[in-house]
Protein backbone atom coordinates (compact mmCIF):
# COMPACT_ATOMS: atom_id res chain seq x y z
CA UNK A 1 0.00 0.00 0.00
CA UNK A 2 1.49 3.29 -1.20
CA UNK A 3 2.25 5.59 1.94
CA UNK A 4 -0.56 8.41 1.58
CA UNK A 5 1.69 11.13 3.09
CA UNK A 6 5.42 10.66 0.87
CA UNK A 7 3.64 8.40 -1.56
CA UNK A 8 6.36 5.44 -0.86
CA UNK A 9 5.59 2.38 -2.16
CA UNK A 10 6.76 0.19 0.36
CA UNK A 11 4.47 0.41 4.11
CA UNK A 12 4.83 -2.34 6.57
CA UNK A 13 2.00 -3.83 8.36
CA UNK A 14 2.93 -3.33 12.48
CA UNK A 15 -0.34 -4.70 13.25
CA UNK A 16 -3.75 -6.17 12.52
CA UNK A 17 -6.87 -6.86 14.99
CA UNK A 18 -10.40 -7.49 13.73
CA UNK A 19 -13.22 -4.86 14.28
CA UNK A 20 -17.05 -4.17 14.15
CA UNK A 21 -17.29 -7.85 15.39
CA UNK A 22 -15.57 -9.49 13.17
CA UNK A 23 -16.71 -7.85 9.90
CA UNK A 24 -13.60 -5.90 9.08
CA UNK A 25 -9.56 -5.77 9.53
CA UNK A 26 -8.21 -3.01 10.61
CA UNK A 27 -4.13 -2.40 9.97
CA UNK A 28 -1.53 -0.17 11.07
CA UNK A 29 0.77 0.72 8.70
CA UNK A 30 4.68 2.36 8.74
CA UNK A 31 6.10 3.96 6.03
CA UNK A 32 9.54 2.93 5.45
CA UNK A 33 10.44 6.27 4.03
CA UNK A 34 9.52 9.32 5.75
CA UNK A 35 7.97 6.58 9.24
CA UNK A 36 4.76 8.25 9.05
CA UNK A 37 1.61 6.03 10.22
CA UNK A 38 -1.75 5.29 9.70
CA UNK A 39 -4.66 2.90 9.36
CA UNK A 40 -6.23 0.79 6.44
CA UNK A 41 -9.63 -1.20 7.24
CA UNK A 42 -10.10 -4.37 5.25
CA UNK A 43 -13.66 -5.13 4.21
CA UNK A 44 -15.37 -8.05 2.84
CA UNK A 45 -17.26 -6.45 -0.64
CA UNK A 46 -19.53 -8.67 -2.06
CA UNK A 47 -20.33 -6.99 -5.04
CA UNK A 48 -20.27 -3.38 -6.83
CA UNK A 49 -22.90 -1.06 -5.91
CA UNK A 50 -23.97 2.08 -7.56
CA UNK A 51 -26.01 4.78 -5.99
CA UNK A 52 -29.25 6.71 -8.53
CA UNK A 53 -29.35 10.22 -7.83
CA UNK A 54 -32.54 12.16 -7.85
CA UNK A 55 -31.22 13.63 -11.61
CA UNK A 56 -30.87 9.87 -12.61
CA UNK A 57 -27.17 10.24 -12.67
CA UNK A 58 -25.29 7.03 -11.69
CA UNK A 59 -22.22 7.14 -8.93
CA UNK A 60 -20.55 4.40 -7.29
CA UNK A 61 -21.12 3.53 -3.81
CA UNK A 62 -19.15 5.39 -1.29
CA UNK A 63 -19.28 3.79 2.24
CA UNK A 64 -16.78 6.53 3.44
CA UNK A 65 -19.76 8.69 2.34
CA UNK A 66 -22.72 7.52 3.91
CA UNK A 67 -20.42 7.01 7.56
CA UNK A 68 -19.88 10.39 6.79
CA UNK A 69 -22.95 11.67 6.93
CA UNK A 70 -24.52 9.43 9.58
CA UNK A 71 -21.46 10.83 11.77
CA UNK A 72 -22.13 14.29 11.36
CA UNK A 73 -25.81 13.68 12.77
CA UNK A 74 -24.09 12.14 15.93
CA UNK A 75 -21.75 14.63 15.98
CA UNK A 76 -21.28 15.45 19.95
CA UNK A 77 -23.62 12.62 21.11
CA UNK A 78 -23.03 9.44 23.11
CA UNK A 79 -21.80 7.26 20.18
CA UNK A 80 -18.45 6.41 19.66
CA UNK A 81 -17.18 5.98 16.57
CA UNK A 82 -16.98 1.77 16.31
CA UNK A 83 -20.84 2.06 17.07
CA UNK A 84 -21.06 4.32 13.69
CA UNK A 85 -18.79 1.76 11.79
CA UNK A 86 -21.13 -1.09 12.88
CA UNK A 87 -24.24 1.12 11.95
CA UNK A 88 -22.29 1.25 8.20
CA UNK A 89 -21.74 -2.45 8.14
CA UNK A 90 -25.04 -3.24 8.68
CA UNK A 91 -26.25 -0.77 6.50
CA UNK A 92 -24.13 -2.03 3.30
CA UNK A 93 -24.77 -5.93 4.27
CA UNK A 94 -28.33 -5.38 4.10
CA UNK A 95 -27.88 -3.12 0.38
CA UNK A 96 -25.87 -6.52 -0.38
CA UNK A 97 -28.53 -8.88 0.78
CA UNK A 98 -30.88 -6.75 -0.73
CA UNK A 99 -29.84 -8.37 -4.71
CA UNK A 100 -30.09 -5.30 -6.09
CA UNK A 101 -26.76 -3.52 -7.70
CA UNK A 102 -28.94 -0.01 -7.61
CA UNK A 103 -30.23 1.78 -5.17
CA UNK A 104 -31.73 5.05 -5.02
CA UNK A 105 -29.95 7.94 -2.87
CA UNK A 106 -34.02 8.29 -1.22
CA UNK A 107 -33.89 4.04 -0.60
CA UNK A 108 -30.20 4.65 1.30
CA UNK A 109 -31.62 7.84 3.43
CA UNK A 110 -34.73 5.72 4.35
CA UNK A 111 -32.51 3.14 5.40
CA UNK A 112 -29.98 5.51 7.64
CA UNK A 113 -32.84 6.57 9.49
CA UNK A 114 -34.41 3.60 10.39
CA UNK A 115 -30.74 2.32 11.63
CA UNK A 116 -30.35 5.91 13.49
CA UNK A 117 -33.98 5.31 15.17
CA UNK A 118 -32.86 2.99 17.03
CA UNK A 119 -29.55 4.59 17.95
CA UNK A 120 -29.80 8.44 18.21
CA UNK A 121 -33.21 10.32 19.12
CA UNK A 122 -31.25 13.56 18.20
CA UNK A 123 -28.72 11.84 15.44
CA UNK A 124 -32.46 10.38 13.95
CA UNK A 125 -33.89 14.37 13.81
CA UNK A 126 -30.84 15.84 12.25
CA UNK A 127 -30.32 13.28 9.69
CA UNK A 128 -34.07 13.60 8.81
CA UNK A 129 -33.81 16.87 8.72
CA UNK A 130 -31.55 17.21 6.35
CA UNK A 131 -31.98 14.15 4.72
CA UNK A 132 -35.64 15.09 3.56
CA UNK A 133 -35.25 18.90 3.48
CA UNK A 134 -38.48 19.96 5.15
CA UNK A 135 -39.92 22.81 3.95
CA UNK A 136 -42.76 22.70 6.85
CA UNK A 137 -42.99 22.63 10.43
CA UNK A 138 -45.40 19.59 10.35
CA UNK A 139 -42.51 17.03 9.12
CA UNK A 140 -40.74 17.90 12.29
CA UNK A 141 -43.96 17.15 14.38
CA UNK A 142 -44.41 13.96 12.58
CA UNK A 143 -40.64 12.97 12.83
CA UNK A 144 -41.28 13.44 16.93
CA UNK A 145 -44.00 11.74 16.90
CA UNK A 146 -42.79 8.66 15.43
CA UNK A 147 -40.11 8.89 17.82
CA UNK A 148 -42.15 7.77 20.64
CA UNK A 149 -43.53 4.36 21.84
CA UNK A 150 -45.91 2.76 19.06
CA UNK A 151 -49.40 1.59 19.62
CA UNK A 152 -50.79 4.60 22.01
CA UNK A 153 -48.60 3.57 25.02
CA UNK A 154 -48.99 6.50 27.12
CA UNK A 155 -45.46 8.81 28.41
CA UNK A 156 -44.46 7.97 31.47
CA UNK A 157 -47.01 9.16 34.38
CA UNK A 158 -46.21 11.59 36.90
CA UNK A 159 -46.31 9.00 40.06
CA UNK A 160 -48.22 9.53 43.29
CA UNK A 161 -51.74 10.37 41.49
CA UNK A 162 -54.46 9.31 44.15
CA UNK A 163 -54.70 5.78 42.01
CA UNK A 164 -51.08 5.27 42.57
CA UNK A 165 -48.70 5.14 39.71
CA UNK A 166 -50.22 3.13 36.71
CA UNK A 167 -47.63 0.01 35.68
CA UNK A 168 -47.46 -1.00 32.24
CA UNK A 169 -47.75 -4.44 31.62
CA UNK A 170 -45.28 -6.75 31.36
CA UNK A 171 -44.87 -8.40 27.64
ZN1 LIG B 1 5.89 7.90 3.62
Amino acid sequence: MRCPFCGHEDTQVKDSRPTEDGAAIRRRRVCSSCGQRFTTVERVQLRELWVIKSDGRRAPFEREKLARSIRIALRKRPVDEERVERIVSGLVRKLEASGDTEVPTARLGELALDALRTVDAVGFVRFASVYRDFREAEDFTAILRSLLPPDGDDLPAAEGGAAGPRRTKAP
